[in-house]
């Protein structure tokens, strides 16, 4: 599974980045992916985190 952070959209809530640490990091006020391919053991939270994400910048692509 991929994942990808769009940064324009992104607001910087927080939220992926607290919900999914090992996926998403916070950098100058934007989340941004810090692996390519998403661990199996983390992929519900990713998409969590996706569905979630107030402005929709998050694509998961499985
Ligand atoms: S949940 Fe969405 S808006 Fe919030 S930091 Fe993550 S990508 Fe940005």
């Amino acid at each position: 599974m991929k994942v990808s952070v769009d940064e324009e959209a992104c607001i910087g809530c927080e939220l992926c980045s607290d919900n999914c640490p090992e996926v998403f990091h916070m950098t100058d006020g934007k989340a941004r992916r810090v692996v390519a391919e998403i661990a199996e053991a983390v992929v519900d939270k990713c998409k969590e985190s996706a569905e979630s994400c107030p402005v929709d910048a998050i694509t998961v692509d499985s």
